[in-house]
């Protein structure tokens, strides 16, 4: 891409990857299946695009800056396998975007523009559709919250729901120097696999209320941010993990908040 040909904006978090080393770097992580279709969250200028339409069945971007249509038409001119929607991924309807292809796997790989990363990543799980990873490159800070283990300072909901669903896994640092404009931050690669859930919740929607009163106030015990809640039997619960209503959230696992979950 000639610099030249395109202003950037900062609105729409637009760092594009100049070193092509780390497309198939990401691309590697990914070990894409033949018969698959992958998801890109802004292509930019495409040098994540065309690496993985070398691997895949088919890939499906979502682009909400209109003005890279020439240069991506430009820079994908030989691959037949990518369809662009130019629009607000939040926006749409993925489950129906999607009708239009035949796939076996299904996966997301993107360079995420970093001011919607939660909302992106939020919606990824709660639209249901059956994707078996998620590979995506994050700001630094933001996948060592994502990746956080129990008892660490960054471990939030966030964390708890993502665990629920994925296996969670830190690839590789990227430096900002790899990008154009360059960025303040260094960023990371991460994979969410998809788990086998051995450890279902009876109730999803009382496990999910309970994770976020928990963490409401993160530097509160159990026991305030709980008030609402039956406390003589998420007591029973915790003392079977050798805690008591003091504990706070950070230091409480995924199994344990579904056990709690499951008692109430
Ligand atoms: N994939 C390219 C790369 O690695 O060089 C560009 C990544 S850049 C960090 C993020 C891209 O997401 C930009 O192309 C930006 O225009 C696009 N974008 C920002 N907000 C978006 C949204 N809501 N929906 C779809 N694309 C978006």
């Amino acid at each position: 891409m000639n610099q030249n040909d395109f202003h950037f904006k900062k609105k729409f978090g637009q760092n594009f990857l100049k070193d092509p080393n780390i497309p198939r770097k990401i691309v590697d992580v990914a070990n894409i299946s033949e018969d698959s279709l992958v998801i890109e969250i802004g292509p930019g200028a495409g040098t994540l695009t065309k690496v993985l339409a070398s691997k895949a069945k088919q890939v499906c971007c979502y682009e909400i800056d209109q003005e890279l249509k020439t240069i991506l038409d430009r820079e994908l001119l030989d691959f037949h396998n990518v369809c662009i929607f130019y629009d607000d991924f939040l926006q749409r309807d993925v489950r129906k975007d999607l009708d239009q292809f035949e796939y076996s796997h299904l996966y997301v790989i993107a360079n995420l523009p970093y001011y919607i990363t939660t909302p992106i990543i939020t919606k990824l799980i709660e639209s249901n559709l059956e994707i078996e990873k998620i590979i995506v490159m994050v700001q630094k800070e933001v996948a060592d919250r994502l990746c956080a283990k129990v008892g660490d300072r960054e471990y939030g909901s966030i964390t708890v729901f993502l665990n629920y669903y994925f296996h969670l896994k830190k690839e590789f640092l990227v430096s900002r120097n790899l990008f154009v404009p360059k960025p303040n931050v260094d960023s990371m690669v991460i994979s969410l696999t998809k788990k086998e859930n051995n450890f279902p919740t009876e109730n999803f929607q009382l496990f999910a209320q309970l994770v976020r009163d928990s963490f409401r106030y993160k530097r509160k015990m159990l026991r305030n941010n709980l008030k609402n809640y039956n406390l003589d039997s998420i007591e029973q619960v915790l003392k079977k993990y050798g805690f008591d209503l003091t504990v706070r959230a950070e230091e409480l696992s995924l199994e344990i908040f579904i056990d709690i979950s499951n008692h109430l």
